[in-house]
């Protein structure tokens, strides 16, 4: 029997690899801290001690990870994956990341006979829980192929857009959106309450028109609440942010507005709210 791993077990990966598990696949997990594994552990699943020993044990394997750099280490770092590829076997990245980092990721795994596909997501914590994320992903036909019946497990959309990078790039580029609009609804609503206005009232406006959408009311009712448990944390946001600038500067595409929400989203880590959900931005700009 084919065997599947998975490694980095964040809010996006547990969530992701629950699917998978409850899918009726033989997975085998890996997280850099080992207390992540237990939960689903509980539900059947193999732990193993490192990425290479997840990627010496499985066919297929997959990563979920916080960053390019945290992408990079799990690859090419002691015990990394690339140490234990071998002929066949697939990788299949899931985190967000820039295209030069997936590229040399799927250089090294491919020179050692591997396969890779980068397979970034769009949707949040809720999504992968109900696994209707939209997948993102990018490489090898044939492992997409095969591994499509897993993807289905975890999205509701899944599209293959062609060569390693252009996963990444699609994903910075909805992410750049996505930022932008969570900072002008949260510019909208400081304003708002400084006028004097009702918060939910103006939710209630906007959701009524053109401008309603399931990110406002979604991030509309963190707010509301005051309460911004992470779902996207606010570092990631910007991590994204840093990447589409990133890629605007190799492209000397201009990026004003993204430029600025980027300082917005900066600050807000500054104050210490890297690890709260993205929405918590509104708590930077509502200050007297
Ligand atoms: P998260 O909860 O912060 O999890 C990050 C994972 O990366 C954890 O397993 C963490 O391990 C691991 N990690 C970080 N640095 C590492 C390193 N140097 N070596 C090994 N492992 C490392 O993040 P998440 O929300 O699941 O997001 C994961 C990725 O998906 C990010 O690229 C994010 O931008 C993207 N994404 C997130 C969402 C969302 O709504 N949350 C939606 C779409 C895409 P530890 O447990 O040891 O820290």
């Amino acid at each position: 029997m084919k065997q599947y791993g998975f490694l980095g077990l964040g809010i996006m990966g547990t969530a992701m690899a629950t699917n998978l598990v409850k899918g009726g696949y033989p997975v085998t997990v890996w997280n850099r801290s080992p207390g992540k594994t237990e939960e689903l552990a509980a539900m059947g699943a193999r732990v193993a001690l490192s990425p290479a020993a997840v990627m010496a044990h499985c066919d297929i394997t997959f990563a979920m990870l916080s960053d390019p750099a945290a992408a990079r280490t799990v690859c090419f770092g002691d015990q990394g994956v690339l140490g234990a590829m071998t002929a066949g076997k697939g990788y299949v990245d899931f985190s967000t990341v820039d295209a030069a980092t997936s590229l040399e990721i799927r250089t090294a795994l491919i020179a050692r006979g591997g396969r890779f596909l980068e397979a970034p997501v769009s949707g949040s914590k809720k999504p992968a829980e109900d696994g209707s994320l939209i997948i993102l992903a990018a490489g090898d036909r044939s492992l997409y192929d095969e591994v499509l019946p897993c993807l289905e497990k975890l999205g509701k959309k899944i599209l293959h857009l062609g060569a390693v990078g252009n996963g990444a790039r699609m994903k910075i580029v909805v992410n750049l959106i996505m930022g932008g609009m969570m900072a002008a609804l949260c510019e909208g609503l400081a304003l708002g309450e400084k006028s004097q206005l009702n918060l939910v009232e103006i939710l209630d406006v906007l959701d009524a028109g053109a401008l309603g959408n399931p990110l406002f009311r979604l991030k509309g009712e963190n707010i509301i609440a005051d309460a911004y448990p992470a779902a996207f944390p606010l570092k990631h946001m910007q991590k994204d942010l840093r990447l589409a600038i990133d890629l605007g500067d190799e492209l000397m595409q201009r990026l004003p507005c993204t430029a600025a929400v980027n300082e917005l989203f900066k600050g807000a880590r500054q104050a210490a709210l890297g690890e709260e959900d993205f929405s918590s931005l509104f708590k930077t700009l509502r200050r007297p």
